[in-house]
């Protein structure tokens, strides 16, 4: 018998109506180039079973699969971390990377990082020699904090030879949840912030003046898939 003291606040709200205890989940695996993915929501909760290795994680990985004959989703997210899925299917999470960066990351990053949804084919940042992390999507708003992340969006803006008043029009009128959306990284040397930006069709509504032509769609990036 519990104590009358003992039935108040919460205690007594527990005895009218009782909650189920949520499920406790397994600690996901550590990802060095994506150290949060429920965050950015490229992991998220799951009872089901894992399409690859059939057991029951409580997660699931939710972001691009490349590859022939793999299931588009339902891969656990320690079948990515261990390579079980990459391995099995011959997959990768992402589509591309910036930069010169050694081969161990290269297969670290495309075949045992959980991937992101991006308008275009997602490119991956590196920095200092490494990959380095993905902290989720990204608008205006959300880059208020990150002025390394804008400076360098910037110069990405440049080198499409947009002029300088377009440029700035794009940078405000990214979205996190539409486009144009930015793709928040940071070094995991230096801890500077990077981010590139995409959007599909012609051009952001909101880019297009009436004065002028749209601006051309970001091109490709130098993405490089290195024979993986
Ligand atoms: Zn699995
Ligand atoms: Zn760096």
């Amino acid at each position: 018998m519990l104590a009358p003291a003992a039935l108040t606040g919460s205690a007594i709200q527990l005895l009218i109506s009782p909650q189920s205890e949520p499920r406790r989940r397994p600690a996901l695996p550590q990802f060095p180039y994506h150290p949060n993915p429920v965050a950015t929501g490229s992991v998220t909760t799951s009872d089901a079973p894992c399409m690859c290795c059939g057991q029951e994680r409580g997660w699931v990985y939710t972001g691009p699969v490349h590859a022939a004959g793999a299931p588009d989703n339902g891969i656990c997210p320690y079948c990515i971390a261990f390579g079980k899925a990459a391995e099995r299917y011959d997959a990768t999470f992402t589509d591309g990377i910036e930069g010169d960066v050694p081969k161990d990351v290269v297969t670290a990053i495309l075949r045992r990082t959980p991937g992101f949804v991006a308008w275009q084919s997602p490119t991956w940042l590196t920095h200092c020699g490494d990959g380095a992390e993905f902290l989720g999507l990204a608008g205006a708003k959300e880059l208020e904090r990150y002025p390394d992340a804008v400076d360098d969006l910037r110069r990405r803006c440049a080198e499409w030879t947009w002029p300088p008043d377009e440029v700035e029009d794009f940078l405000g009128s990214l979205d996190e949840d539409d486009q144009p959306t930015a793709y928040l990284f940071r070094c995991r040397a230096c801890a500077t912030h990077l981010a590139y930006a995409d959007f599909t069709g012609p051009c952001p509504p909101s880019v297009t003046g009436a004065r002028r032509d749209p601006p051309h769609p970001p091109p490709r990036s130098n993405s490089v898939n290195n024979g993986l």
